[in-house]
């Protein structure tokens, strides 16, 4: 069974994951952040069973939508509407499953507004000119717990904004506070219970949404009264950085998901985040290099393996029993890998490891070999299992040959294929 923070999670998950903030292209961290959330949310599914539902919430108001809009002249709403679709697709393109459910800021209001009614009821908000505020003060006085993420030294002496009230041509909504609009730390405590109520198994997030974002998430919960822990497990995605910084358009280093998909593959992109370990930060660039090396490998074994006949052991019966205890025990490394934790990269290390062996094997088994069949479908199925899809390469395979016999057919019969020959070159060296 799968264990995280060494508690075991029940067959049916629910996981909130904090969505983007939608007011401009999608890019490589983002892409870092949601793939990674999308490859364990896989092994969940298809190595253990389990059954996830992925609720994301959308931040379709907010400080930044509403100044990006003043500078092109596009309402709030058609911007963050336009910016939504376009994560959607990107996401997508990177072939992220779509959340079971999004939860989009601006269509539960009430949802909102009802949450900051519940920590207003029990006394920890106070009113200035700008809005209603969080009390942090009195939460901690009180003895509530601040500083999960990041250890705190004093008591905080001001809190963060609830619900902002409206300014000038500002879009609002009506609350008991007057006209505005949420907080951003609200919405999330507010959509993720809105999604499971007072409990949730794990909760997803970048790195950098540990402190203030995920520590305000938690106080709001134990201030609306949560008593069983909000969260059972947290889930953060470390960095991506460029060079040692983080991305940002003021740096000039902010490359779009779609501008790294012209250069990289879905699946190159996949391979080069699972390779990494998912809370650790990461630098773009040498590990793109790795990916497609690996990618390599891996299409290069399976290529080959596939090409052998899988029932006949052929007289070399020693390496086909060594190949086979390969396979038992990077089955076992790999679940000890993956049950403890997710620990997707040292997983992949194992499934290596086994192709080295499984390489081994094919200069020795032109006759065949039951063990290296047994061994590319397992390659195959558990970097499936990973969310990473080299299925249709025996598919391919199968084509390929057909058509490559098809050709020498009719060459035999003096029909002219030269292009065909040609073709299928260049359809197995792009395999
Ligand atoms: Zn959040």
């Amino acid at each position: 069974m799968l264990r995280l923070d060494g508690s075991e999670l029940p067959r049916d998950v629910t996981w909130y994951s904090c969505g983007p903030t939608v007011y401009d292209a999608a890019h490589l961290g983002h892409a870092r952040t949601y793939v990674t959330f999308d490859t364990l949310r896989t092994v969940m599914e298809r190595y253990f069973g389990l059954r996830v539902t992925h609720a994301m919430n959308l931040t379709d108001i907010d400080d930044k939508i509403i100044s990006r809009s003043h500078e092109s002249g596009e309402s709030p709403a058609a911007l963050a509407e336009r910016c939504a679709a376009d994560f959607f697709e990107d996401m997508a393109s990177l072939g992220c499953k779509h959340p079971d459910k999004v939860l989009r800021v601006t269509e539960l209001m009430d949802v909102i507004i009802a949450y900051i009614q519940r920590i207003h009821d029990r006394g920890y908000t106070y009113s200035t000119t700008d809005g209603l505020y969080f009390d942090l003060r009195r939460f901690v006085q009180d003895g509530h717990s601040y500083g999960k993420f990041r250890p705190i030294d004093a008591v905080p002496d001001a809190g963060f904004a609830l619900w902002k009230l409206a300014k000038g041509s500002e879009p609002r909504w009506q609350s008991p506070w007057g006209a505005g609009r949420p907080g951003w730390h609200i919405e999330c405590t507010a959509l993720a219970s809105h999604a499971f109520g007072d409990s949730i198994d794990v909760h997803a997030g970048g790195q950098d949404l540990c402190f203030p974002h995920h520590e305000n998430e938690l106080a709001q919960a134990i201030a609306a009264g949560v008593d069983a822990p909000w969260v059972k497990h947290w889930v953060h995605a470390g960095h991506l950085s460029i060079a040692g910084h983080k991305m940002s358009k003021s740096l000039k280093n902010f490359i779009s998901v779609k501008e790294a998909l012209r250069e990289f593959t879905p699946r190159q992109l996949r391979l080069a985040f699972a390779l990494h370990p998912w809370q650790q930060p990461m630098s773009w660039g040498t590990r793109m290099t790795e990916a497609r090396a690996r990618e390599r490998t891996i299409v290069s074994f399976l290529d080959k393996a596939l090409s052998v006949p899988a029932l006949d052991p052929g007289p070399d019966l020693a390496a086909e029993e060594r190949l086979a205890a390969a396979l038992v025990k990077a089955k076992a490394n790999v679940r000890e890998c993956l049950q403890d934790g997710l620990d997707v990269s040292s997983a992949l290390e194992h499934v290596f490891v086994l192709i080295r062996e499984g390489n081994a094997r094919t200069t020795s088994a032109a006759n065949g070999s039951s063990a290296l069949a047994a061994t590319a479908s397992y390659v195959v199925s558990v970097l499936w299992a990973m969310g990473l899809d080299f299925r249709c390469l025996g598919v391919d395979k199968v084509f390929y040959n057909g058509v490559r016999d098809e050709a020498l057919r009719l060459r035999d019969l003096g029909v002219d294929v030269k292009t065909l020959f040609r073709l299928c070159d260049e359809a197995r060296h792009r395999a």
